[in-house]
């Protein structure tokens, strides 16, 4: 839909919308959406830094209604099927980095990240003290007691294989990675639409991530992937966000998810029935925190598609991991 099916038809303000995301919605009829469009998906830690990203990252109500109208379309002739979790996801990572090295990642933290993606994906950091050693600091023994009573992990059916590592070093690439994204993307991407790109860089101070949803595929494949600020992968220097769930985060929207807090405290969320509704994006990792209290449950701090300190994200819910799958059959399985 990227730049297609938003154009000409979002002049409207929009009733209940939570915050800041207006400026986005307004587009003159007829013209097409910016780049930005498609980076929905994004998780930042301070939308100040990133003007660009000043909604935080959040799809309008339309756009996220328009992205599941395209689902709901897209699963008529899936009727009937049972839908299976798909098999392994093949993984191209990217690296981008400074002729001098900066931004290097090695091969040993790109795997370390493929294993973040594994296990959380199969549920096991459930619990969080079940979390699997190498993927987290040992020493973050407060947030085996912060999630104690994390609700149930899914396991999600995905899992994640790495077939290969490029390298380029490219100063201009690196330090301006969102002005040359699109040529980047055009020039080093691999595989179908089964096949996960990662992208890694600078993104900034405030940015940490982005990704392409499913839907986006069709009219743009080869700018479908996932972008890493280099130092979220497991081992890097970004505080609070280096345990590599950057990665789990922006592959749930590479999956299709929405962010737990889409469209805030109103129906219908972020589509998905099992995770309570929530006003906006947690940050931290807060108990006991309950921003639409009308609805039931607490927000969904510990879940994957908040915005809350790496230590603090546990699972995907069931909801989460069916939702999954069936963008995986709408868009991406063969
Ligand atoms: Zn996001």
């Amino acid at each position: 839909m990227c730049g297609f099916a938003l154009a000409g038809m979002v002049t409207v303000a929009v009733p209940g919308l939570v915050g800041t995301d207006s400026s986005r919605v307004h587009l003159a009829p007829g013209r097409s959406a910016s780049p930005e469009q498609c980076l929905a998906g994004a998780r930042v830690v301070d939308p100040e830094a990133n003007p660009q990203f000043s909604e935080g990252g959040h799809l309008t109500p339309q756009q996220a209604a328009l992205y599941d109208q395209q689902l709901q379309e897209a699963l008529v002739p899936l009727r009937g099927q049972k839908l299976e979790p798909p098999h392994t996801v093949p993984v191209v990572v990217h690296v981008i980095s400074a002729e001098d090295g900066r931004g290097e990642v090695s091969d040993e933290r790109v795997q370390k990240q493929i294993d973040v993606l594994n296990a959380a994906y199969s549920g096991e950091y459930a619990g969080g003290a079940d979390e699997p050693a190498d993927a987290a600091a040992p020493e973050d023994a407060a947030r085996a007691a912060g999630v104690a009573e994390a609700p149930e992990a899914a396991d999600t059916g995905f899992r994640f294989e790495l077939s290969e590592v490029t390298r380029t070093a490219n100063d201009e690439w690196f330090t301006r990675f969102s002005t040359h994204r699109d040529t980047i993307r055009s020039e080093l991407r691999q595989g179908d639409a089964e096949t996960l790109n990662i992208y890694t860089s600078d993104l900034g101070t405030g940015l940490l991530g982005y990704s392409t949803f499913p839907q986006d595929y069709e009219s743009a494949p080869e700018q479908d992937g996932v972008v890493l600020a280099h130092d979220t992968l497991p081992g890097g220097d970004r505080e609070r966000f280096n345990l590599g769930h950057t990665g789990t985060h922006e592959v749930g929207h590479w999956l299709g998810l929405f962010h737990t807090f889409q469209n805030g405290c109103s129906s219908p969320g972020d589509y998905v029935e099992d995770t309570p509704s929530e006003r906006e994006a947690a940050s931290g990792c807060p108990e006991g925190r309950d921003t639409c209290p009308e609805d039931p449950g607490e927000d969904p701090v510990t879940n994957f598609m908040n915005y809350s300190d790496d230590t603090c994200m546990t699972h995907f819910t069931e909801g989460q991991a069916t939702r999954m799958v069936e963008h995986w059959e709408a868009f991406r399985a063969a």
